[in-house]
């Protein structure tokens, strides 16, 4: 069935639900109460105050009955678990990689790897850093490059990293300045975009020309894979358990979030080949997240995700997810939302400036449709735009992020009906403005407050 012409395309739902987690949609007055309670920082509302939650997909998704199961035969030793045990052996088998260092989540492993390959004065090619990686560049006092693709022709791998970019920085700043590249696939801050083989192999190749340790940020490599089967001719037939080993086979290391593609609510790790990496990374483990076999976690969380990590490569779950979410996209395309498009692998992301024309972006066009996704349907999303990152010149997007196995297509079809409402009243919608602010301008999207720019006016659009 997966190598038909469709590429895996799941005609049916591959899981049904056994523990449910009950949510309800407050009145809309209550709910506008709360958004004000809230100083219309959607990080600030309860959740129990939310219906519909795709503020994020990380170590939210919902963990498969085997993964219940495993956290039973966690084994809480502080030295030689039996549990590390076992998601060394799922790293080895699904991601071909000899050596692991658990770390408490993802950044944890960045933390971990980047603490013993980077030091001040370097520079750190991606094709888009992650914010927290970004921030454990700059926190090893290097500089953190971002190669994205720049055509405008889009492609099915629009995660890629430019080469020629890459090469340029390179050739300005001296190879002997620049000790790692970077691979973040899919790549997040990029709307989710997969990153080819193809890429990954050339991406490889200068790597080694200008003698940098390769890394690849793993945290969506299942979903990677699922893009690579679908849109990568040379891989049509292999299965995504394939396709990840091959395209993990080309790292000298990576970092992982267990709370994304190892399909848990907690963890991470570091890997890799080389032993003397190894010694140095467990070291620098031993200090920031706890003894190499358990770092930082609880042993059953361990072997939560070596279990997940299983699930996440077969094609039942993984075109399932993407389809998802692919499906979302749909749907809020239709409803007339503008939508990013190919759609990513786990969010779907909509450009506020087309939205709302008439708001200026000093105003938080994308903060103010998050407020009004909330305020019309209780559905949390996330700004990724000026409020978020300062300065930037990326549109004011606003992120809708599906956690895994965890919604049905009720719930897409509510978060549809909640765009229509809020895109009818879009004309009328003002902007907002921060009346406080915390201490690091870079946290401001945590815990600003901000307000309507006129409430005057806001009421009587009503
Ligand atoms: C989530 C994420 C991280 C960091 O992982 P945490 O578990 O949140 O610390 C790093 N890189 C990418 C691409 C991510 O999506």
């Amino acid at each position: 069935m997966n190598s038909s012409p469709d590429r895996g395309r799941q005609t049916v739902r591959s899981y049904k639900a056994k523990a449910v987690e009950p949510i309800s949609l407050l009145a809309k007055p209550d709910r506008e109460s709360a958004l004000e309670t809230a100083g219309y920082n959607v990080f600030n509302l309860q959740s129990k105050d939310v219906y519909m939650d795709l503020l994020t997909d990380s170590g939210t998704g919902t963990m498969s009955d085997r993964q219940w199961a495993a956290l039973q035969q966690g084994d809480e030793s502080y030295a030689g678990s039996r549990s590390f045990q076992r998601l060394q052996k799922s790293v080895q088998d699904v991601m071909g990689f000899e050596h692991v260092v658990p770390t408490h989540q993802g950044r944890g492993a960045e933390n971990v790897l980047y603490g013993v390959l980077v030091s001040e004065g370097e520079t750190v090619l991606n094709n888009t850093h992650f914010d927290t990686t970004r921030a454990h560049i700059a926190a090893q006092g290097a500089d953190p490059v971002d190669c994205p693709l720049t055509t405008s022709a889009s492609t099915r791998f629009n995660g890629d990293m430019d080469l020629d970019r890459a090469r340029n920085t390179v050739d300005k700043i001296g190879h002997e300045l620049v000790p790692v590249i970077v691979l973040t696939i899919t790549n997040n801050s990029m709307a989710g975009q997969p990153v080819s083989i193809q890429n990954t192999r050339d991406v490889a190749a200068f790597a080694a020309e200008i003698n940098a340790t390769f890394v690849i940020d793993a945290c969506r490599f299942a979903e990677n894979a699922a893009f690579v089967k679908r849109h990568e001719d040379e891989f049509t037939d292999a299965t995504v358990a394939e396709i990840a080993r091959e395209q993990l086979s080309y790292a000298d290391a990576i970092t992982m979030s267990g709370k994304k593609d190892a399909l848990a609510n907690i963890g991470g790790f570091a890997a890799m080949n080389d032993r003397t990496l190894f010694e140095r990374a467990k070291q620098r483990a031993t200090l920031y997240e706890g003894f190499p076999t358990y770092g930082g976690l609880a042993g059953r969380d361990l072997h939560a995700m070596a279990v997940g990590l299983r699930e996440a490569v077969t094609s039942e779950y993984v075109f399932d997810r993407i389809d998802q979410v692919a499906e979302l996209g749909g749907l809020l395309r239709n409803a007339g939302l503008p939508v990013y498009e190919p759609f990513g692998g786990h969010a779907v992301y909509a450009n506020a400036n087309e939205l709302y024309h008439h708001i200026p972006r000093s105003e938080f066009p994308g903060q103010r449709l998050v407020c009004e996704l909330y305020r019309e349907g209780g559905v949390r999303t996330v700004e990724l735009g000026q409020f978020a990152f300062p300065g930037t010149d990326r549109p004011d997007f606003v992120r809708f992020a599906l956690p895994r196995r965890t919604y049905f297509r009720e719930h897409l079809e509510h978060v549809a009906q909640t765009a229509r409402r809020v895109i009818s009243a879009a004309d009328s919608t003002v902007g907002l403005t921060v009346t406080e602010t915390p201490g690091m301008p870079e946290l401001r999207h945590f815990s600003a407050r901000l307000e309507p720019v006129s409430n005057a006016v806001e009421s009587t659009a009503d």
